[in-house]
């Protein structure tokens, strides 16, 4: 049933696209929370002019949106890519499409635009309040404190719980990192990317719309998405000490003329814009515990040792299962579950002071090079919502089956997400990549359902991430058999194969 709101004062940290969206969902549960924004409201300032900078959702991210009601909306402002249209290095392009049925497409958006979609939506929100100009600096889990620097000047306000949708580089993770028992690493690859643009030519499109852009160049890549406006937005994935052997003009025109020839025709102000554009990094970040509580009666005000002994309080990652971890009531429904063997002592549920959940890319920023991460980060704040239903709304029981059930799947993704980018750069390109696909669309047809492709795996349904890899490694063996032409024995096998084995549930 719907969970009533518990009393607790909740604030999301950050209104980006994982922030907002789990604001609505909180706000239709009926509870009240303030979203602390760091920018200006981007819907009152002047809509930028210049770059327009893209991403693509898929169904996990519709999925998503729709529980919110913005699917439509969303969908009417993107554009369907269908496949990937591989440009080789004399100019020549081939499209390679997504799906075996060819009908399956990812969506590009503007970034932009979706956040402030989502800003409108959460902003009419009963309960929602939106805030901003306000930099979250500082969280004390054990007063439930939390600072703001607002325009040179500070501001605080306390909270029960906070949600921190603060993206990759999150001050509210940068809070609790020296707490015991919390492991955070950044991983950053050598590359990095730049945006270029392809403008509209002659009020057109100067590409094909319908398709993802992929330059494979082995050790750089560059692709492109299409704007509502008729203009691309081309990334650049190169290392920075190439980026940055690439400065004048001669040198930059000369790199792309014989790299990206059809580039170069396209886009008037590409010398410009690589000279002027800033180069962005790629890092996946994997932190854990993403729960953290303060407490209210141990420890120092640093709330560095109190940390360890509510990891396991609360979550039981130890596995000793006094909150349930089989995952039918791991929430304490007596509203004390949180204090599991009673380690802080304190009794009362709110002695524990605040809890803090790290959310979206605060939790698990990936690299972009499955167009997931957004994705991923709507499908975390739709977890939360369902595990408050579950539980009742008792926070400190939905957050711990929040983490729980996520950082599997969360890991997953970020793993296919780096292994995607050799795909794109170098073996999107290559015969047997291509041979892989196309068995693989075979099969796909022969077995509709029954044999999907990773990428129609990852884009095109909302099976968990943590469980493709396996499904995968079973749907490989007949992927080869196919891919050295044993045809219609193949196909049998595989029909018979998969039938012993298919536990799995058919694509929605
Ligand atoms: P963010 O969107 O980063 O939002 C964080 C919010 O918190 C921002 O509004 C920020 O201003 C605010 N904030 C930050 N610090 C503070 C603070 N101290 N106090 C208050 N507020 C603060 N994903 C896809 O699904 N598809 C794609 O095609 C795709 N392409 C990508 C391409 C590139 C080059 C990159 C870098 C990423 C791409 N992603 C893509 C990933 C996607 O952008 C992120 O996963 C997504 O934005 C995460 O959402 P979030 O709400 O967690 O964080």
């Amino acid at each position: 049933g719907r969970a009533p709101a518990d009393g607790r004062r909740v604030v999301i940290v950050g209104a980006g696209l994982a922030g907002c969206l789990l604001a609505t969902l909180l706000g239709r549960r009926g509870i009240s929370v303030v979203v602390v924004e760091r920018r200006a409201d981007p819907r009152a300032a002047e809509p930028e002019r210049g770059r327009s900078i893209n991403l693509a959702i898929s169904a996990r991210g519709l999925d998503a949106l729709s529980a919110v009601g913005l699917r439509e909306q969303a969908l009417s402002r993107a554009l369907p890519m269908h496949g990937r249209m591989v440009h080789d290095a004399a100019g020549g392009q081939s499209f390679r499409p997504y799906s075996a049925d060819g009908r399956r497409a990812i969506h590009s958006i503007s970034r932009a635009e979706l956040n402030r979609a989502l800003l409108d939506v959460a902003a009419s929100t009963p309960g929602v309040r939106l805030t901003f100009g306000r930099r979250l600096t500082e969280v004390d889990l054990v007063t439930g404190n939390l600072l703001f620097d607002v325009g040179g000047g500070q501001a605080s306000t306390t909270a029960d719980v906070v949600l921190a949708c603060d993206g990759a580089f999150s001050a509210a993770r940068r809070a609790v990192t020296f707490r015991t028992g919390f492991t955070v690493s950044q991983e950053y690859l050598d590359h990095r990317y730049k945006e270029l643009t392809i403008p509209a030519k002659d009020g057109d499109f100067a590409l094909d719309p319908d398709a993802l852009h992929i330059w494979p160049r082995g050790s750089s890549m560059m692709i492109a998405l299409p704007n509502l406006d008729r203009s691309f937005t081309c990334t650049l994935f190169w290392t920075s000490s190439e980026f940055a052997a690439l400065t004048t003009r001669d040198e930059i025109l000369a790199h792309f003329r014989k790299h990206y020839p059809d580039v170069v025709e396209r886009a008037p102000d590409l010398v410009e814009d690589y000279q002027r554009n800033p180069i962005g990094s790629l890092a996946t970040i994997r932190a854990w515990p993403w729960v953290h509580r303060g407490t209210g009666d141990a420890g120092g005000p640093d709330g560095g040792d109190t940390g360890g002994d509510d990891i396991n309080g609360e979550n039981g990652r130890d596995g000793n299962g006094e909150n349930g971890h089989d995952g039918n009531g791991e929430n304490g429904h007596d509203g004390n579950g949180e204090n599991g063997r009673g380690i802080n002592g304190g009794g009362g549920r709110d002695v524990g002071g605040a809890i803090l959940a790290l959310v979206g890319d605060a939790a698990h920023a990936i690299v972009p090079f499955f167009g997931q991460g957004a994705n991923c980060a709507f499908e975390d704040c739709v977890e939360i919502d369902r595990c408050l239903d579950e539980a009742g709304g008792d926070w400190p029981a939905a957050l711990a089956a929040y983490e729980r059930r996520r950082k599997a799947n969360c890991d997953a993704i970020a793993e296919m997400a780096l292994d995607n980018f050799v795909e794109m750069r170098d073996r999107v390109n290559s015969r047997a990549f291509r041979a892989r696909v196309a068995a693989e669309h075979w099969l796909e047809r022969r077995l509709p359902g029954r044999y999907v492709s990773r990428y129609e795996l990852v884009s095109f349904t909302t099976m968990p991430y943590a469980r493709i890899p396996d499904r995968l490694r079973r749907q490989n063996r007949l992927t080869a058999l196919a891919a050295a032409g044993v045809g219609g024995a193949a196909a049998a096998l595989a029909a018979g194969a998969l039938r012993a084995t298919s536990r799995l549930p058919r694509r929605p």
